[in-house]
């Protein structure tokens, strides 16, 4: 069961495992019938992940709950576990985007990284089995957006080998490279 109710990241989910396990069926929290907000308290990505993945595996099934975001060097981690909501209202990539530039006015250091963490947590009986894993994925915040694809902060990240920012990658690019792959 994936901690969300997003039918398009079950479905990229499942198209990825499946490719190593045939017959795996991903569920949404809405199909294992939990319902309302999850509290994202923690304070880390892991932190999130776990709080995720362990409410998903009290449907029985092993759960696995996912937490992701932008963390720049120079912002000592911001936007970090915040990205989403990084200038107030949850999700509104263009103000996060702003928000961002303003906040690194006049600073040169400019590197930070893609950061996505997935939790993994078994049933009762094979709760000491649970792990984390973290992926990051290096680049540059540009002085403005480049770029009309993908979403986030995508147009603002600049990686280096690829002389492209997330925005001007193909999703098929992005997905060979991003922090979640
Ligand atoms: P979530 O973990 O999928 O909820 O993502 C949290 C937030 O991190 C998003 O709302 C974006 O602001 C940012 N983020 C995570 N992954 C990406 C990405 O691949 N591109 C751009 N922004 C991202």
């Amino acid at each position: 069961v994936l901690a969300s109710r997003n039918k398009h990241k079950i479905g990229e989910l499942q198209a990825l495992l499946r490719k190593h396990v045939p017959d795996v069926e991903i569920l949404s929290l809405d199909d294992v019938g939990i319902y309302g907000e999850i509290e994202e308290n923690g304070e880390t990505f892991e932190e999130n992940a776990f709080i995720k993945a362990h409410t998903a595996a009290k449907s029985g099934y092993i759960g696995i709950g996912d937490d992701s975001g932008l963390s720049v060097n120079a912002l000592d981690g911001a936007p970090g576990i915040y990205s989403a909501r990084y200038a107030g209202e949850h999700g509104n990539d263009k103000k996060n985007n702003q928000k961002l530039l303003a906040d690194m006015w006049g600073i040169e250091n400019r590197g930070g990284a893609f950061v996505c963490a997935i939790a993994c947590s078994f049933p009762e009986n094979m709760a000491n089995e649970d792990f984390c894993v973290r992926g990051e994925c290096r680049g540059i915040v540009l002085h403005e957006e480049k770029g009309i694809g993908g979403f986030g902060y995508d147009p603002l990240f600049f990686v280096e080998e690829y002389g492209k920012t997330f925005g001007e990658l193909s999703a098929e690019e992005k997905n060979k490279i991003s922090h979640r792959a």
